[in-house]
């Protein structure tokens, strides 16, 4: 019924500056549900078929990660899938291609003004949106709940049975993925997470909150960084672009756009300014999100 998720391959970045870096491939573990976003959800299929709900309704920006993996899990799960777009003005427009690749999956779309989009988890808005679908199990925009958490606990305490690290990396935007790897180090090793938004600071209580609701427990072995999100959330500028293309060349590995180029920029600055321990193992993790080089003109290089 559901994807398998096979070991993640970890692939050794080098030296730099006295630091160990290695990358987590997570963005292989499955060709049509790379990296996090299946994490998240796969615990919240399984709620869905408890509560006997087939339909999944979820919501995102056109360009959305989680829009294109809840579409893909429709499809090779075998479920419905309603997806709510943040822009009433796309509907008369030819689609993107996330958004093509997403009705292709089987995906109904519609299109949300965005007074309605922002209001959207208010209880009367969701009651009209699924009155108009029918019965759904409701996923929040970006796939972040309580639910999201034990997927990416089961993430991290792979990676401590399958290698040695002192510091756990990855990228935020909800930072769903990072509490739920705090919950699977359980207070062991360090983690870092780096914010893709920018005035990202609210994330931390969020995370706290986060690892509180799903374990009843808050962690302090972590920080998060809001100052490498290089403009804004979906903004590559020229320096982000030549280091995702300088990457790609050195290492044969494709970054994202959004995410991971940005915590892979972050963690080579860092380094370089001393921020970690001489001799000391930095495991990133690559999460995923190729898909959005489709909206930015196509992956470089
Ligand atoms: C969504 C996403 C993230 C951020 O995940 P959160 O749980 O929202 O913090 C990181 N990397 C990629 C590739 C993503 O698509």
């Amino acid at each position: 019924m559901h994807p398998p998720t096979p070991d993640v391959l970890i692939t050794p970045l080098g030296e730099h500056h006295g630091v160990r870096l290695l990358l987590a491939r997570d963005e292989l573990t499955h060709p049509e549900l790379p990296g996090n976003k299946w994490r998240k959800l796969k615990h919240n299929l399984q709620e869905a078929d408890r509560q006997g709900l087939n339909t999944l309704l979820t919501f995102g920006g056109a360009y959305s990660n989680h829009l294109a993996a809840v579409a893909a899990a429709g499809r090779l799960t075998g479920r419905r899938t309603v997806g709510f777009v943040r822009g009433e003005e796309l509907a008369g427009r030819p689609l993107n291609p996330t958004l093509v690749r997403a009705r292709a999956d089987g995906m109904t779309l519609h299109f949300l003004d965005r007074e309605t989009y922002r209001r959207k988890h208010e209880p009367a808005v969701l009651a009209a949106l699924l009155h108009e679908t029918g019965p759904a199990y409701v996923l929040p925009e970006g796939g972040t709940n309580s639910l999201a958490l034990p997927g990416c606990a089961e993430l991290a305490r792979e990676l401590l049975t399958r290698t040695d690290f002192d510091v756990l990396a990855v990228a935020c935007g909800t930072g769903g993925t990072l509490a739920g790897l705090l919950s699977g180090l359980n207070g062991q090793r360090q983690a870092l997470g780096v914010a893709a938004l920018k005035g990202a600071d609210f994330l931390r209580a969020d995370i706290n909150q986060l690892t509180q609701q799903a374990t009843g427990r808050t962690y302090t072995n972590w920080e998060l960084r809001t100052d490498y999100h290089g403009g804004g959330y979906a903004k590559l500028g020229p320096e982000l672009r030549q280091f995702i293309v300088d990457f790609r060349q050195r290492h044969g590995i494709l970054l994202d756009p959004i995410y991971t180029g940005k915590l892979l920029r972050g963690l080579f600055d860092l380094a370089a300014k001393g921020h970690f321990r001489r001799g000391s193992t930095v495991l990133a993790v690559h999460t995923g999100g190729l898909q959005a080089w489709a909206g930015v003109g196509g992956a470089p290089g």
